[in-house]
């Protein structure tokens, strides 16, 4: 083991016991901390400035207890989380998710990511994250209210314009943010529309950003193609999920001329070799707030529902061109990779945050697979809310077209610099490593100039 390996290995085994029990946050440290051994070689600087120990602890976590009442007047208490990670680069910025399995190492795997996320967009944001064990599912919109009414008045007092500017991710959509933004607007009596994004368009958001996440990770799945002369026209493709980013990436697939042939929820998969019909399956998802088992019923035709089994199973029965796991994290293990290596998939995009396991990243990338890790792939959506957070800044409001320029600029340059990372660290097509290093390197270099804080 080289020096420097062994100083990473000695930091990692600190995290894992000053942090016992948090095991998505140890899979993202250690993720990252696999691409930084050539860093430290370069640069002892980082090691000197003790970065990496920095890095990994945040600035400030906050835990607080949510009490609401529900439609028969039962009182209910849960746990709201903020973890304000950090803000070399500018406030924290990261989505609130609302769903029963968080807990705070949720949150800190999830804000962890962020930083070097928010750091690859070139935007100046720093890294953050939130939520709660609360789950919308099943829950009436007074029931949704009342939560998010409860939840933004303890949160208010540690958020704002230039501190840490909350958002959306999964249980969070336009309903959430709308009664968390009221909340906070009726406490401080002032419309700070900078404190949280992803608001209607009526009331200081932003067009485009419903679609950006999974927009993004599509036109990122095509820039990895187009190094090998490939593209979406044509493709097959599978997207896990159905939520906001699956249906984007959805829509986008089919703009480029690609056929999505699976989706699916927590609950089930749909197939649909004629490929899925976006408007219904939005229809359904969006606004009814139904299942994609509603879909299958609706469509009729070839389309089937399967409750058992893997969305990526559907490659075996279609082969196919692309995957893009937009659900949840460690949803893709070892066996779905094999399948879809199988079946002749030629890259994925993770417009999730860590999608994958680790096992199933090695696959991909001993196969050849082009493999595009979520803090690049899915980072369109935190660059759009940081173009929200301009129009608030500037009281502008742009048009779709222009929105949506700046972020397929924002994406291509993104692939560039994560490619070109890759190469400069010998590591040619490795867009882990390159994004790990280069996010890495942007926050670390700013940390430094900061000083010890
Ligand atoms: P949504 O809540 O809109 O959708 C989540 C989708 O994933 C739903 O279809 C849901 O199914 C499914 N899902 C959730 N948990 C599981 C599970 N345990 N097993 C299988 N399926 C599951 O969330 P988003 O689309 O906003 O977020 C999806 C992912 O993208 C998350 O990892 C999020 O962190 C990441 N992300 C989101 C961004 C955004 O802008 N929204 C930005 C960057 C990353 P069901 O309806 O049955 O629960």
């Amino acid at each position: 083991m080289s020096k420097a390996a062994e100083f990473i290995d000695s930091v990692y085994q600190a995290v894992l016991t000053r942090n016992p029990g948090e095991r998505e946050f140890h899979q993202a440290v250690h993720e990252v901390f696999e691409s930084l051994e050539p860093v430290i070689e370069r640069h002892p600087e980082y090691a000197e400035s003790a970065i990496l120990e920095r890095v990994c602890e945040p600035e400030r976590q906050i835990i607080f207890r949510v009490p609401w009442t529900d439609d028969r007047n039962h009182v209910h208490i849960n746990r709201g989380f903020r973890v304000q990670f950090n803000s070399a680069l500018g406030p924290y910025k990261g989505g609130l998710r609302f769903h029963p399995s968080v807990l705070l190492g949720t949150v800190k795997f999830l804000g962890f990511e962020q930083i070097f996320k928010n750091a690859l967009t070139g935007l100046p944001i720093g890294g953050g994250k939130g939520g709660s064990d609360f789950d919308p599912k099943g829950k009436s919109d007074r029931e949704v209210m009342r939560f998010c009414q409860s939840f933004m008045t303890e949160l208010q007092r540690y958020i704002g314009e230039y501190v840490d500017v909350p958002a959306g991710d999964i249980g969070v959509g336009a309903r959430e943010i709308g009664y968390l933004f009221g909340q906070y607007k009726r406490l401080r009596n002032k419309f700070e529309s900078g404190v949280i994004t992803g608001k209607g368009i009526g009331w200081g958001g932003s067009r485009a950003r419903t679609e950006a996440t999974g927009y993004g990770a599509v036109i990122f799945a095509r820039e990895m193609l187009e190094t090998r002369h490939a593209g979406f026209d044509g493709a097959k493709v599978i997207v896990s999920g159905s939520g906001n980013v699956a249906l984007y990436a959805i829509q986008k697939v089919q703009q480029l001329g690609g056929t999505v042939v699976g989706a699916s929820d927590s609950q089930g998969a749909v197939y649909d070799p004629d490929g899925i019909d976006f408007e219904l399956l939005r229809e359904i998802k969006e606004v009814e707030r139904g299942r994609v088992r509603d879909y299958v019923d609706r469509r009729g035709g070839r389309a089937e529902y399967r409750n058992s089994g893997s969305v990526w199973d559907i490659a075996d029965v279609d082969g196919i061109d692309v995957a893009l796991p937009c659900a949840t994290q460690n949803e893709l293990n070892a066996e779905n990779a094999e399948t879809l290596v199988r079946n002749g998939v030629r890259a994925v995009a993770e417009g999730a945050n860590m999608p994958c396991t680790p096992d199933a990243v090695r696959r991909f990338q001993k196969a050849g697979v082009l493999f595009g890790p979520g803090k690049a792939a899915n980072a369109g959506g935190v660059a759009t809310s940081a173009l929200e957070m301009q129009q608030n800044a500037s009281r502008d409001s742009w048009t779709f077209e222009y929105t949506e320029q700046r972020l397929e600029q924002i994406m291509t340059r993104l692939h560039r610099s994560v490619r070109r990372t890759a190469e400069e660290y010998g590591h040619p097509g490795d867009y882990v490593r390159g994004a790990n290093i280069h996010g890495f390197q942007l926050v670390a270099d700013a940390m430094i100039a900061q000083g010890v804080i």
